[in-house]
């Protein structure tokens, strides 16, 4: 198990670095509780030390042409491409996310997300308002130093849909994962030194959250992009607010799916079942809210069952398995714990409930995919975010009522609808309070769409063209092409 120790803890001015003075901690299997690789979190000595490295080496990189970077991006994401199964399975063993999904949705993510930014990063401009002679012109300037920080359900995914935007922009970008996750971050700072990124630009400290915290406050930052939860979002923001810096948030949710009479019940239940259960349920853009028109509803909930007891959980690693773990025991705590208050507040409980002991991953924090029928607004179970695998069906009778029960949260992040009323999909989703929505499907994140949340679950977008927006400054230029015309 310990293959998946790292050559050191941090990523600094290209190259591993350790620290020992920061204090050290572990980082687990989820499916057995073995540890995998000891780090070290940083000090803020080590933080301000990637802080001026950064801001050493970003005035090079924006002088760079946009091609000119945007061809180390792409060559980055070949290189993560070739390296796939490998990561993949550093992925899993930090996460506990089976392997048949860490080989798609990981660090192939991430290879999506470099090639598109590396494409588009050439194309990066400002605009031009001619004034009829005078004339003004807008310049697309980098933001200077930016800052991530990661939650622990897609780690290499994370750092990559934050960096590629920032990098391809011209911005120089420093790290800090999840303490849970600490690994693939390290992997893409190696790849993107392979590929020829200047040193300085990308950089990985790891640290709990006093050193999101530094960074969130460093006067040296000049953005910073959090995945994480709804609270950490507050203190993030409220971190950055005294040097006013940029902010992108992409927090938690309790995203409603609309299963209207007239859709493909199957295709349904697959979404559903994907926007529940797809990485143990640990995706912040979940459907964990399933409102099921009456006429379909008792046969929604029965196939659902049905379906559900047929997911294959055990061994993250073996391609067979199609769940694994949870990432850690507090969190299948969590989990169990919101279960718990779906039964007590009368929920019914359709299908799992319990926690699994499998042969072999006996210590491995495992949970039954769970489904609670006849839920009610009022119901913890419908208020708050479980981060885990626990599906809430709620029936209803029409559509107004439909959309104004999913819009009564104070998330915002995503949506789904399933109908085959064309029109009734389009009205709904233009209805639904939320950042990103999926007509007859649900959780698709191409690195093509923007994606992001409204009112509690977020600010900004990632993804798309719109990110580059989000890294960037707009600086205008106006530019006189005759004598002044003053009055003094
Ligand atoms: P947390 O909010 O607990 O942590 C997120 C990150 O912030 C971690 O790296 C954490 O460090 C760090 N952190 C914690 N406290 C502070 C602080 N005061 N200042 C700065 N940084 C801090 O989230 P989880 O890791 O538990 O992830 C789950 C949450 O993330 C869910 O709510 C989920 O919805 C959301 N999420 C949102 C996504 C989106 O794109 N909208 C995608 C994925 C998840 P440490 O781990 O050391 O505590």
């Amino acid at each position: 198990m310990t293959a998946a120790q790292p050559k050191a803890s941090h990523y600094i001015n290209g190259e591993y670095r350790e620290d020992m003075s920061g204090s050290s901690f572990e980082t687990h299997y989820p499916a057995s509780g073995e540890t995998i690789a000891t780090l070290h979190a940083a000090t803020t000595d080590l933080v301000d030390e990637a802080v001026a490295a950064a801001r050493a080496a970003q005035p090079a990189w924006a002088k760079m042409t946009g091609v000119e970077r945007g061809r180390i991006l792409r060559k980055a994401a070949d290189i993560i491409r070739e390296r796939n199964a490998e990561i993949s399975r550093i992925e899993t063993l930090d996460t506990g996310k089976a392997i048949q999904e860490t080989l798609v949705a990981d660090a192939a993510s991430a290879a999506d997300c470099l090639e598109y930014f590396g494409g588009i990063a050439g194309g990066i401009t400002g605009e031009t308002a001619d004034l009829g002679g005078d004339f003004v012109y807008t310049r697309r300037e980098p933001l200077g130093v930016c800052a991530g920080i990661g939650a622990w359900n897609y780690p290499m995914q994370i750092a990559a849909w934050k960096a590629a935007p920032a990098l391809a922009a011209g911005n120089a970008f420093i790290f800090k994962p999840s303490e849970m996750t600490p690994l693939t971050a390290l992997i893409l700072a190696e790849i993107l030194t392979e590929a020829g990124l200047p040193a300085g630009i990308f950089n990985v400290v790891q640290g709990f959250g006093d050193i999101g915290a530094h960074l969130a406050s460093h006067p040296g930052i000049d953005k910073i992009s959090l995945t994480g939860s709804v609270p950490t979002g507050e203190k993030v923001m409220g971190a950055a607010a005294p040097t006013l810096k940029n902010v992108t948030m992409e927090l938690g949710g309790k995203s409603p799916i609309l299963v209207f009479d007239d859709a493909s019940l199957e295709d349904a239940i697959g979404g559903a079942m994907l926007g529940n259960f797809y990485s143990t349920g640990q995706i912040c853009s979940n459907g964990t809210r399933v409102f099921v028109q009456r006429g379909i509803y008792d046969r929604f909930v029965e196939r659902a069952r049905v379906r559900t007891e047929t997911i294959r959980i055990g061994d993250p690693l073996d391609p067979e398995t199609q769940m694994g773990p949870l990432i850690s025991a507090a969190q299948r705590e969590k989990v169990l714990g919101y279960i718990a208050k779906g039964k007590d507040e009368g929920a019914r409980l359709v299908t799992g409930g319990d926690a699994l002991t499998l042969q072999g991953f006996e210590n491995g924090h495992y949970i039954a995919p769970t489904i609670f029928a006849d839920v009610t607004d009022d119901m913890t179970i419908a208020r708050e975010e479980i981060f885990g695998p626990v599906m809430s069906i709620l029936p209803f009778e029409t559509e107004e009522e439909a959309v104004a029960r999913a819009n009564a949260t104070e998330f915002g992040l995503a949506a789904g609808v399933f109908t085959s009323d064309l029109t009734r999909a389009h009205r709904t989703v233009a209805a639904l309070e939320a950042g990103t929505t999926w007509i007859n499907t649900y959780n698709l994140t191409p690195i093509e769409a923007p994606f992001g949340g409204v009112k509690r679950s977020g600010i900004g977008r990632e993804n798309s063209k719109a990110a580059i927006d989000h890294y960037t400054r707009l600086k205008s230029v106006y530019v006189a092409t005759g004598p002044v015309d003053s009055p003094y």
